[in-house]
Formats: C-alpha cells, sequence, structure tokens
C-alpha cells in the first residue's frame, strides 16, 4: 500500500483539541490494524520549543531519541502508543534553516530561493520523512495555529500540493473547527465555520471532513447546514462536543464512523476488526467513582495545567491502576515561600514538585519538600524536584541552609547539585541538554527496584545539572539511597529515603513513558503509597 495521508487542519480558533482529534483518529486507524504516525506541524520560526517559555507553549515534550516537541506528541504517543522520532515535529525555524544552510553551501547552483518551490519542497520533504523513518503506512499531519494565520501559509501550500504529489487516494483533508454558541439567544453558530472553510478554500484545500468542535451538542439541522455551505458530505460533519475525559474521544469518533468514512474515502480496508473493549473498560474505570485522593502539584508554572500535562496523564493513569481518583491542587510555589505551609498543604495526601528551570520558586519548593519528608507525606520529585528533594535532605544533615545547586547558587559552600561535566564548554541554549532515552540500572532491595520489578529500564530525560558524587557516601550514611544508577555508575537517576514511606526522587522523566494502558510503575507506587496513607488515616 502506499503512505496515506491525513492532513488535519484548524478554524475559527485553536486549543478547541486539534491534538486531541488527531491523535483519537490514529487509534482508530490503530484499532484497524495499520501502523500510523503522526507529525506536528508548527508555524513559529523558533527551531524547537526547548528554548520557549512553558507560558507560552505550555510542556516541552520529550522523545525517546531526545527531541523537544510540541505536547501534542505526547497526546499521540498516548494514543497511538508508538514512539515517534524527531521529524514528527517540524517548525518553520527547521525548515529555513535546512534552506538557508543549503544556499550557503551553494547547492541551488545559483538559483533564487523563494517560499514556493524552496520553502514548500523542504516541508514536503519533511512529511515523507515520517513513513520513511518510522514504517507508517499511515501518516497523519496537523497543522499548528488556524487558518488565516500569516505563518502557517507555506505549511497550508505544502498541504495543497502534497494531493497532486501523492494523489486523491491518499490524501485526506480535515478542517477542525469552532461552533460557538451564544448565550442569548441559547444559538450555536455555524457561520464562523463557513468563514473558515472558505478561507482554506481559497488556498485551494477543500475539506474532506469538518470536526465541529462546541460545548454543546451539534444537531442534525446544523449538520445539514455546515455540509451544504462548506460542500462536503453531511455524514463527514461529525460533531465533537467538549469533554471532561479525552480518552473518550476515539469512541466518539468510532461512533461516528470517521474510521470508516476515511477508509472508504481512500479506499482502502480494515486489517482487523477494531476491538475497543479494553479502551472502554478503560474509560469506564476512568468514570467509576473512586475515593478521592489529593495531590499538591508545587511548580512555578501551575496558572498554566497544560505547562505539566503529561504529569497530570501519568497521574491519571496510575489512578485507574490503583483505583483512586487524583485531585491534583495547583500550588504556586511562590507562594510558599512567605507564610505557613499548612493552609496550603494540609489537605494533601500526596505532594509532587515535576521539572522546572530557573531559581524563582525553588525555595518554596524547598519548603514544601522538607514538609513532606517531616510528616512523613508521599512525596514524587521528577528532575527538578529530585535535586531539590537532595537540596532538602542535605541543609538537614549538613546542617548548613547554604546547601544548593549551583544552578541557583553558583558560590554555594555545598554545591550538592551540579552542573554536568560534559555540559561545562556549553555555550548554545537550543537542544545541548542531555536529552532523550538513557539507561538506569536499579538496585535491589529498593523502592524503585520493587516499583519496576526489573533490574534494567530506560527512561527519558532533560536537564542539565545532576547530584554531585562527592556527597554519595555522606548522603547514604545518613539515610538516602541511590535506587537508580547509569549503568557506569557515575550518574545518581534515581534518589530515595529509607526512613519514610515513599520519598523518591527520579533525574529522569517518567511521566513521558506513562500511558493510559500502562501506567508507570513509579506513579503507581507513589499513588499506592498515597492511598495506604489515606487507608491508615482513616
Ligand atoms: N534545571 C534542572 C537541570 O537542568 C532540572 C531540569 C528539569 O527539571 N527538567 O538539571
Amino acid at each position: 500500500m502506499k503512505t496515506k495521508y491525513i492532513f488535519l487542519t484548524g478554524g475559527v480558533l485553536s486549543s478547541v483539541g486539534k491534538g486531541v482529534t488527531g491523535a483519537a483518529l490514529g487509534r482508530l486507524l490503530k484499532e484497524r490494524g495499520y501502523q500510523v504516525a503522526i507529525q506536528k506541524l508548527d508555524p513559529y520560526i523558533n527551531v524547537d520549543p526547548g528554548t520557549m517559555s512553558p507560558y507560552q507553549h505550555g510542556e516541552v515534550y520529550v522523545l525517546d531519541d531526545g527531541s523537544e516537541t510540541d505536547l501534542d506528541l505526547g497526546h499521540y504517543e498516548r494514543f497511538i502508543d508508538t514512539s515517534l522520532n524527531k521529524v514528527c515535529n517540524v517548525t518553520t525555524g527547521q525548515v529555513y534553516e535546512e534552506v538557508i544552510s543549503k544556499e550557503r553551501r551553494g547547492d541551488y547552483l545559483g538559483g533564487t530561493i523563494q517560499v514556493i518551490p524552496h520553502i514548500t519542497n523542504e516541508m514536503k520533504r519533511r512529511i515523507g520523512l515520517v513513513s520513511k523513518t518510522t514504517g507508517a503506512e499511515i501518516v497523519l499531519v496537523e497543522v499548528g495555529g488556524t487558518v488565516g494565520d500569516i505563518e502557517s501559509l507555506p505549511f497550508l501550500e505544502s498541504l495543497r500540493q502534497m494531493r497532486s504529489d501523492v494523489g486523491r487516494e491518499n490524501s485526506f483533508y480535515i478542517h477542525v473547527t469552532w461552533v460557538p454558541h451564544i448565550g442569548a439567544t441559547g444559538e450555536l453558530k455555524t457561520k464562523p465555520t463557513q468563514h473558515s472553510v472558505r478561507e482554506l478554500r481559497s488556498i485551494g484545500i477543500s475539506p474532506d471532513m469538518i470536526i465541529a468542535r462546541s460545548d454543546y451538542p451539534v444537531d442534525e439541522d446544523l449538520r445539514d447546514k455546515i455540509a451544504l455551505f462548506c460542500d462536503v458530505e453531511k455524514r463527514a460533519v461529525i460533531p465533537m462536543v467538549t469533554t471532561d475525559n479525552l480518552y473518550e474521544i476515539p469512541l466518539t469518533l468510532e461512533r461516528a464512523k470517521v474510521g470508516n468514512f476515511v477508509m472508504e474515502r481512500m479506499n482502502f480496508q480494515a486489517r482487523q476488526e477494531p476491538d475497543w473493549q479494553p479502551w472502554k473498560e478503560m474509560v469506564a474505570k476512568m468514570r467509576r467513582e473512586k475515593p478521592e485522593v489529593e495531590i499538591a502539584l508545587v511548580g512555578k508554572y501551575v496558572e498554566l495545567h497544560d505547562a505539566y500535562m503529561s504529569v497530570r496523564e501519568a497521574l491519571q493513569h496510575a489512578g485507574i491502576e490503583v483505583g483512586v481518583d487524583v485531585k491534583i491542587k495547583w500550588i504556586h510555589s511562590s507562594k510558599l515561600e512567605k507564610g505557613t505551609l499548612t493552609e496550603h498543604l494540609e489537605s494533601a495526601d500526596g505532594i509532587l514538585v515535576p521539572g522546572g528551570f530557573g531559581e524563582r520558586g525553588t525555595e518554596g519548593k524547598i519548603k514544601a519538600i522538607r514538609y513532606a519528608r517531616e510528616n512523613k507525606i508521599p512525596y514524587l520529585g521528577l528532575c527538578l524536584g529530585m535535586q531539590l528533594m537532595v537540596v532538602e535532605f542535605a541543609r538537614q544533615i549538613l546542617r548548613d541552609d547554604q546547601v544548593n545547586s549551583t544552578e541557583f547558587e553558583p558560590q554555594t559552600p555545598h554545591p550538592v547539585i551540579d552542573l554536568m561535566p560534559d555540559q561545562r564548554d556549553i555555550t548554545e541554549m537550543g537542544g545541548t541538554m542531555r536529552l532523550g532515552l538513557y539507561p538506569c540500572q536499579l538496585q535491589p532491595g529498593t523502592k524503585a527496584a520493587q516499583a519496576y520489578d526489573k533490574d534494567l529500564v530506560e527512561e527519558r530525560h532533560r536537564h542539565r545539572f545532576e547530584l554531585n558524587n562527592a556527597y554519595r557516601e555522606i548522603f547514604e550514611k545518613a539515610g538516602m539511597r541511590f535506587s537508580g544508577l547509569s549503568p557506569d555508575n557515575r550518574l545518581v537517576e534515581i534518589a530515595e529515603l529509607t526512613d519514610h514511606p515513599f520519598m523518591l526522587g527520579t533525574q529522569f522523566h517518567p511521566e513521558f513513558l506513562s500511558r493510559p494502558y500502562r501506567p508507570h510503575p513509579l506513579f503507581v507506587a507513589f499513588l499506592n503509597a498515597v492511598q495506604g496513607g489515606v487507608r491508615s488515616n482513616e
């Protein structure tokens, strides 16, 4: 079979769940026995989101190969349960960087370099790389932003050209729009969708399907209207009402026969009947009434929950396994720097400090960690959350409040967390951290080894600093165990406290490998400890 391409564009508004829709559709096709990959085309000029503030962009999602990508890649991997690679996230910055460096090398032999064809050719080349590098038979390609944005035009032009490159039978265009609700009259309005489709058609793309996102049910009349004005079949107008559970979306799309329509239009057959039973059971378990546990998530970007997308999902996945409903209490770390902790943390059954960069709010996080240690509240620290757990512990045993990470206090007398040696000569910020999958050897008899029930694991990383090995012995004597180490023993990957029900930190980011069916063992162990604590308090 020739590679089939499904292109997703957005209309009216961004942030209406185009990424999740693509991810869910990917699942529908995977359920039919096909190898699927999903690619995100981001129109911004940054080479990757690695250098962007989480406030701008939300979480930076890291892949096995160490690429720093858009958070939609997290949705893709969680839904299609396939590891993606660096070609699955393309930015305008990458495309121009490549074309300009070719021009400087003289590769274009004196030609004038233009958006069409040079930029669009490079974009299409990168779309083509997905099936080549992943073996996918069906490639979904999502364009970030909405139709009408100046900067997404070259990407849309590339998608338009793709239809004649790969043929009508191998290309399918989906437009995801927003149908607003007018409070005063209680009506849903299709006009913005009509305008958006008109805009798309003026670029030369006629959608084969419209996904009409809305906060309210879109009825038959509205479907008729959208079909008529936008020139798509009525059965290809798919209403999608906002849900509080993302994992229901594949089931919604299946009920709307989206998979079958796509196959019919692109002329291929399912290799197997989709088996939705496990997925349905998972959703039912999520829906089931369960005891609630409160996890205090102490971070500095908590106003924007998207900044911790994978952590939130990983907690939810583990909650299904452990049988608890995880309620996250978002706590801004700088709020903890003044006043007492009790009011913020008293109700927490567990405390989690996720990854982060820069000094702001670190002392607040350290206070929360101290509270967890002293009150024996289960604690999970991710990356920076592990480093600060070490700082807090060291301040106690060395009896010195100046103990710190050199990231925050370069002159500290006790640099218990320090820059990794191979980071010392690095001056460029982009893509230069220790990134991606690295092995971690688990130490027998530790909580980490028990949780994983394995000797060797691989986890995804994104950091520059590490535990300073000069302090290992002192810490070990005082009750900290290094339960995960790099196989050469040089790098501490997991630290845990012996005299505590569950106080564990990882240098890596376990949240990136959690899947709805396969919750991450450390998140499960954390929630088990949390649940144990809740029970014993009752
Ligand atoms: N800022 C820390 C480092 O670079 C932690 C990074 C993180 O939490 N991802 O090592």
